[in-house]
């Protein structure tokens, strides 16, 4: 760290410190707040070193409000903090270090004002003396300021629905997209993709009226608006929108009432040239118990499909992610999770998740171990079953001994240890029963491989070298 930042962000954390000080009681400030250390400043974003995970949990939970005032005045609004905690190894004789999170920092845009020519609260009547235009209404965009498109990576698996999004921000309802149909399986990255969209649009055009509605909201408000006999405020509030939103329309099927009111506003919006904008887990064509004048309509515009992105893609996405968390990671672990988390966007997230909650609260450094035993449950569902056999397998691979000693009766050490590791293994891999595992595995009694299990744990702990097997035959397994 050079002079010059370490100056600044001491300085600037100082003053926050003293607003915070002057805000919050003593108590709560010399505990909470003392044992920060300033880190480094980068631009707008501001590290602070705390001493646990615990704090900062505790920090985010009770403080980010005031943390966030104080930052945002002394760097302006686009501050940002990152936590970075101190990890003590000194039990495990290695050097402390840190891991980086970033405060969650969420913001959301600013509601939207129109002009309305009713009055839209529930249940009241309609005032004959209000003029019609003159009403201004708040519409809140209901936008994620974390899906933009800066960070929806394109890949080969994206590139047309993103490419439409893109142009249909510049000029919505000005394009032949209209509706855009974005369809794909779960988690790969449709809702990202249409707040992107939503976002670029109240970007570029703020005075459109943006809105984004998941349809199970939009069905619900439906049914509330029947109850309460208001369902003309509800077809006109829908009809003065710009840029119409709806997420996983799939959920209108057999939805017969709401498919119906859902035509109208549909019909309305694209005679007037606004823009609609749908997402679906299924093409059109496949999209069951749903209207034909529906689906016909669905692909009067655009449909276009997100696939499973490809490893490099994949890659891009891992590396964004941890950028933006200010998280470094080695590149075989980079590697190994592109590798191997294939099925979609949300698992390969949440499996970096998983291994930072991993390292975080076992105070253990981010290695490709330890990679590959937390994704090793994600990655047998995710790839293959592993089995048993495999796993015995590899297991006498390694200790060089013969499959017929495991399974046999005898209690020669290195046999004993090779089957105890194998019960192990299949304990952790597979989802079979103590029993089945024992039969398995030299026909033993589920006692026997509770044991097996135990004496591993134990020898774990104590011996290093040990260990090591853990660690080796896990990776092999994984593999
Ligand atoms: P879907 O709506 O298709 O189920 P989401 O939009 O919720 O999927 O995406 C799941 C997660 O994956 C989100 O956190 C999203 O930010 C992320 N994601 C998906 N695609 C991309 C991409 N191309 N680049 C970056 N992140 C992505
Ligand atoms: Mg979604």
């Amino acid at each position: 760290m050079n002079n010059i930042t370490t100056i600044t962000a001491n300085a600037v954390w100082d003053k926050c410190l003293s607003f915070i000080k002057d805000n919050i009681a003593e108590d709560a400030f010399n505990t909470w707040f003392i044992p920060i250390r300033p880190g480094k400043l980068n631009n707008n974003v501001l590290t602070i070193q705390v001493p646990s995970k615990f704090f900062y949990e505790w920090l985010e939970e009770h403080y980010i409000k005031i943390l966030k005032s104080a930052l945002q005045k002394q760097l302006g609004p686009d501050a940002k903090l990152v936590y970075s905690i101190l990890m003590d190894q000194k039990s495990q004789g290695r050097e402390p270090f840190t891991v980086r999170i970033p405060s969650s920092n969420k913001e959301k845009p600013k509601p939207q004002e129109v002009d309305t020519p009713i009055n839209l609260q529930a249940g009241k009547m309609m005032n004959p003396f209000v003029i019609p235009g003159l009403q201004k209404l708040k519409i809140d965009s209901q936008l994620n300021h974390n899906y933009t498109f800066n960070n929806f990576i394109e890949g080969e698996s994206n590139r047309l629905a993103r490419a439409a999004g893109r142009a249909i921000a510049k000029r919505p309802g000005g394009t032949s997209f209209n509706p855009l149909f974005i369809y794909g399986g779960v988690g790969l990255g449709k809702t990202h993709l249409v707040h992107a969209i939503g976002l670029e649009v109240k970007e570029i055009h703020p005075e459109k009226t943006v809105l984004y509605v998941s349809t199970e909201k939009f069905t619900q408000q439906f049914i509330e608006a029947v109850k309460n006999n208001n369902q003309n405020d509800f077809i006109h509030f829908y009809q003065m929108i710009d840029v119409l939103i709806m997420d996983d329309i799939q959920f209108l099927s057999g939805k017969a009432k709401t498919q119906e009111v859902f035509f109208h506003i549909f019909n309305h919006l694209h005679q007037r040239g606004n823009q609609i904008i749908l997402t679906s887990d299924k093409s059109p064509a496949e999209i069951q118990d749903m209207e034909d004048r529906l689906i016909s309509r669905f692909k009067w515009g655009l449909s276009a499909d997100l696939q499973n992105p490809d490893y490099n893609t994949r890659l891009s996405i891992l590396k964004q992610k941890l950028e933006n968390d200010g998280i470094e990671f080695p590149d075989e672990v980079m590697d190994y999770i592109a590798q191997n988390i294939d099925t979609n966007v949300r698992e390969l997230e949440g499996s970096l998740n998983s291994i930072i909650a991993q390292a975080t609260l076992n105070k253990r450094e981010i290695t490709l171990d330890l990679t590959a035993r937390t994704l090793s449950k994600l990655v047998q569902t995710a790839r293959k079953e592993i089995s048993i056999d495999y796993i015995q397998k590899t297991v006498c691979e390694y200790f060089k001994v013969k499959l017929e000693d495991i399974q046999s009766k005898t209690r020669k050490r290195d046999v004993v240890q090779a089957r105890q590791l194998a019960m192990y293994f299949a304990k952790q891999y597979t989802k079979a029963s103590l029993a089945s595992i024992g039969t398995q595995i030299g026909k033993r009694d589920h006692a026997t491989v509770l044991h097996a299990c135990k004496t591993v744990k134990n020898l774990q702990e104590t011996d290093k070298t040990f260990r090591g097997y853990i660690e080796d035959i896990s990776r092999k397994i994984a593999d």
